[in-house]
């Protein structure tokens, strides 16, 4: 672990000032704005208009102008396929801008906001790609006086409201479809972490997206974020964050019968079998754990082990976790980096305490680390957990790798099924039946099989039960922003309905 020190990159570092985008035009806040303290390095580095409730409603009239008088919905696909391709190429042109903003608002290592970058810049295209072979279905099979033709039509306006942890790549796996599908959107990064999404804002002019077709706003969940998700003149939400405030989000949207899609919290097993390559698991099980320190909906925070292997496993594991590089997260050398508030570390630092209360031991880590300034957490990993313990149930949402065992494989599907959350899981072994057992019983959007947290733009991603409802990615993510429309034609005499003919 490497001892802070203030980077070179901020010795003469100047916070940014940003402003919102309402139909096409940057607009200032009315009142005194947000200040963003970076995690790592607990200096201002952004400002962001504190957003009300009637900036949101002029976005969503700006929107819902965009969408109705066009021209974005009405453009064909192969247009606005151009528009995503070249946002993709000005995405890449300025990943290293984007990723510095990512960095130090979140907190994240700068190695890995750039490969977040490519990552989107990737899913970016993928859109654009999709936008050109959106289309619906035609029936000459209904009799020969019918024909079915069955429309994908754009759904309309679109409230995007995304979380902190993975500020750009998250507005990418929702934005492009939207957009490629036709829609116009309202878009309301977290607080937290608007730099990169507002940068955004300036790429999607540059690329031609017309003024009213994305709009960006500032601000809190309840001020800004919740009108986004009541008002009558918004036809779909696509949230992802908290399990808590999607529920919010659902009950908000149920009031006018919104479309809801929701990517939410993950407390995701990884089952290890006797027979795996443990050397490669060892990788997964800490890469899995604390990749951006553990503030990740993928996080592998559930090892699940079997007995047999539990405790050498646990130790190597441990041994492994120490080597982890915590610290500046602009270093470009560090692995985990900061915090993303003060209040949340010390929400990791009670799990920790409730599960050795509970009866947990801690083999690793356990509580916050001094790097000089910002907040930090050790890797942790907790042994001994039971199925039952609150921390093997909710999400952490930090780095904190609880181990728990199992003896058959019966019992550890139960183990893996037995909680709130499905998002995600993985499975290791060498034996083909046992991983395709599992990935066929585990109640979960993605299973991984002797790896974990690999994605591509092409496999969708979405959770089971109260990881959410709705996938993203892959090739029906445009779908999900369209309505279909039957169009039923006949031809000839109608058969009458009162009077035979
Ligand atoms: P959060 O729920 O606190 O906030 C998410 C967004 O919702 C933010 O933009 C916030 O301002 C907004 N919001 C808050 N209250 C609102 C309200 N009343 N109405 C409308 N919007 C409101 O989540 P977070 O702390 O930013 O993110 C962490 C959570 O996100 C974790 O639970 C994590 O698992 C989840 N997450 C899920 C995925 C996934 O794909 N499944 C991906 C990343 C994060």
């Amino acid at each position: 672990m490497t001892a802070h020190v203030k980077p070179k990159a901020l010795e003469n570092f100047k916070a940014r000032d940003f402003r919102m985008l309402i139909n096409g035009v940057w607009t200032e806040g009315a009142g005194p704005a947000l200040e963003r303290v970076a995690p790592g390095h607990g200096i201002v580095v952004s400002r962001y208009p504190a957003g009300t409730k009637a900036d949101a409603e002029r976005a969503i009239a700006a929107a819902r102008k965009a969408f109705d008088d066009g021209p974005w919905p009405t453009m064909t696909g192969a247009e606005r396929s151009n528009i995503l391709l070249k946002a993709a190429d000005l995405i890449a042109a300025r990943a290293d801008e984007l990723a510095f903003l990512d960095c130090i608002e979140s907190g994240k290592p700068i190695s890995q906001a750039k490969g977040e970058l490519g990552g989107a810049a990737d899913i970016w295209r993928y859109a654009a790609a999709l936008a050109r072979d959106l289309h619906g279905e035609s029936y000459n099979t209904l009799g020969e006086g019918t024909l079915g033709v069955v429309l994908r039509e754009a759904i309309g306006v679109v409230s995007i409201i995304t979380p902190w942890n993975f500020p750009f790549l998250i507005v990418s796996q929702k934005l492009p479809f939207a957009l490629a599908a036709g829609c116009t959107t309202v878009v309301k990064p977290s607080e937290l972490t608007s730099g990169s999404t507002l940068v955004l804002g300036e790429i999607l002019i540059e690329a031609g997206v017309p003024a009213g077709v994305v709009n960006i706003l500032t601000g809190t969940g309840p001020e800004v974020g919740a009108p986004m998700t009541t008002h009558p003149d918004v036809d779909m939400v696509s949230f992802t964050g908290s399990t808590g405030v999607g529920r919010l989000t659902m009950a908000n949207a149920a009031q006018t019968l919104k479309k809801v899609s929701l990517e939410l919290g993950g407390k995701n097993p990884q089952i290890v079998f006797p027979d795996a390559n443990l050397d490669e698991f060892l990788d997964a099980a800490v890469f899995g754990a604390y990749f951006n320190a553990g503030e990740c909906c993928n996080a592998g925070s559930r090892l699940i082990l079997h007995k047999s292997i539990a405790a050498d496993v646990t130790a190597r594991i441990a041994e492994l976790a120490k080597k982890v590089k915590v610290g500046d997260p602009l270093d470009p050398t560090t692995q985990v980096g900061a915090i993303i508030t003060p209040q949340h570390l010390e929400k990791i630092g009670s799990y920790v305490d409730g599960a050795t209360k509970a009866g947990a031991s801690v083999a690793l880590g356990g509580g916050a680390l001094d790097l000089g300034l910002g907040q930090f957490m050790a890797p942790t990993v907790l042994s001994g957990v039971l199925p039952e313990m609150t921390v093997a149930r909710e999400e952490v949402f930090g780095p904190v790798l609880s181990v728990l065992t199992f003896e058959t494989t019966q019992e550890a599907i139960r183990i893996a099924n037995a909680i709130d959350y499905g998002l995600s899981a993985g499975v290791w072994s060498r034996d083909f039946d046992t991983c395709l057992t599992i990935g066929r019983k585990v109640r979960a959007g993605t299973v991984w099989m002797n790896t974990f947290m690999d994605g591509a733009s092409e496999l969708p991603f979405g959770g089971y039960r109260q990881s959410g409802l709705g996938r993203e990615l892959g090739r029906h993510a445009v779908e999900d922003y369209t309505e279909t429309k039957t169009l039923n034609m006949h031809m000839g005499a109608r058969t009458g309905w009162w009077m035979p003919r």
